[in-house]
């Protein structure tokens, strides 16, 4: 999401005569865009800030030439005026809710005396009611964000506070802001929400419409050719989500549904309000509507109270679900959310202990569902050129890294080609059309 919303930024900022550089030095404004999800993220932003600082006082030393520092994003949203206080030579920060102000908030910045402009409110406004039409020219595969925030307050995460509620944006500005990516050469889209099949809006008719609907509703747009969304939440899989997986070709075979843990009492504890029972049913549906769909999930290992046996239990978990790839991390207190004040905090070496077995056990089920694809044939999208001279980086339907001798030509376009070697985290194939 903090692609989707940097490119936005810079689309708010084209009108200001701003476009994207790429020389440090010789910008004339620094955006940080920033997450605030995982610890330390502040810690980061403020080390980052130390060396903008000498950028900074380089241009204005030897250039006379004032360089703006924008810090935006969740920590600029969950530190606010912690940063200009002890990063004085920021200029602006600017909340995830609030970067359609951006433009104003630049043209405010005093040209002579310096001053800190601080807007990270929740506004009563919609930021895409105010955002300048999204420019396009993100390449073959662009992100289009339909849905914002949570409600769910899951105990270990932030993103309720730093994004706050959940809300919607309309169905007609979702087509348009589509229809403009197709116009530019966009071939896949990925439908971008904190929470994004929690995506509800009033359809032309004036029905209310879900994301399976949506996204029927996309496919029907002659160029788009691969549809994705993420990130899902599992009580939110209603079934038309699922029946959409069956019926809609373009929507392609790959699913990211985390669980976070496979113990139905850490679930509780994380204020998840399913069992694991209810996700594997989940699952089951799935795979009964479209067998070969690739999964992935999240998982958090040592939340506050777990034991070996809530661990064992998720290791169990995803010995049945098998998946194709996976994003693992050790909790990490998260300041002011509840599972930070909880006092059953598990040691460092117990969680590093248990996130090396989960991740040997993910790296081993990855591998396994890379060789499997072994002689396969693929459509696959060209995406851009590989590191390798004369190779191509393409992603095949179930979201692998794919690379391939082939023309430069080929970038933005559909290629058919044979998988010959798997690896951990990607695949070798042969073009053959
Ligand atoms: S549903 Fe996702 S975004 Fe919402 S609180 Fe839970 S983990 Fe955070």
């Amino acid at each position: 999401m903090n692609v989707y919303d940097s490119d936005r930024m810079k689309d708010s900022l084209a009108p200001l005569g701003y476009q994207e550089g790429s020389d440090l030095q010789e910008a004339d404004m620094i955006v940080i865009n920033t997450c605030h999800i995982r610890e330390k993220a502040s810690e980061k932003v403020f080390s980052e800030l130390g060396r903008l600082r000498k950028v900074k006082q380089r241009a204005e030393q030897e250039q006379n030439r004032r360089v703006k520092i924008v810090v935006a994003g969740c920590v600029a949203q969950a530190e606010g005026e912690e940063i200009t206080r002890r990063a004085p030579w920021v200029d602006i920060v600017v909340g995830p809710q609030t970067y359609h102000r951006l433009p104003d908030l630049v043209a405010k910045l005093d040209p002579v005396q310096r001053n800190h402009l601080i807007d990270i409110e929740f506004p009563p406004e919609l930021k895409f009611d105010f955002l300048p039409e999204n420019l396009g020219q993100r390449g073959p595969a662009a992100f289009l964000s339909v849905q914002e925030g949570c409600d769910k307050f899951c105990s270990f995460c932030v993103v309720p506070y730093t994004r706050g509620a959940e809300f919607s944006r309309s169905v007609e500005t979702i087509l348009d802001e589509a229809k403009t990516l197709i116009s530019s050469g966009t071939k896949e889209i990925t439908l971008l929400g904190q929470n994004v099949n929690a995506w509800h809006g009033l359809g032309p008719s004036g029905n209310e419409w879900g994301l399976g609907r949506l996204i029927f509703a996309l496919a029907e747009m002659p160029e788009l050719q691969r549809i994705r969304y993420t990130t899902s939440h599992p009580l939110d899989m209603d079934e038309e989500l699922i029946s959409a997986h069956a019926q809609v070709d373009k929507l392609m075979p790959y699913l990211h549904l985390p669980i976070q843990s496979g113990s139905d009492r850490i679930l509780q504890a994380m204020n998840r309000r399913h069992t694991a029972a209810d996700y594997l049913n989940i699952i089951d549906r799935l795979r009964s509507v479209r067998t070969d769909i690739a999964l992935s999930s999240d998982f958090i290992v040592g939340f506050p109270g777990e034991t070996d046996k809530d661990f064992a239990d998720t290791l169990k978990l995803i010995d049945k679900v098998g998946y194709a790839s996976a994003y693992s991390f050790k909790y990490s207190m998260r300041p002011g959310t509840p599972a930070a004040s909880k006092f059953l905090q598990v040691p460092e070496e117990v969680k590093s202990d248990r996130l090396s077995s989960l991740q040997q056990l993910l790296d081993a089920q990855q591998f396994a569902f890379n060789k499997t694809c072994e002689s396969m044939k693929f459509d696959v999208l060209v995406e851009q050129k590989a590191p390798r001279k004369g190779q191509l980086n393409a992603r095949t339907p179930y979201m692998q890294s794919v690379y391939f001798d082939g023309p430069e030509s080929l970038i933005g376009k559909i290629a058919r080609v044979k998988v010959s070697q798997a690896r951990n985290n990607s695949l070798s194939a042969e073009i053959i059309q």
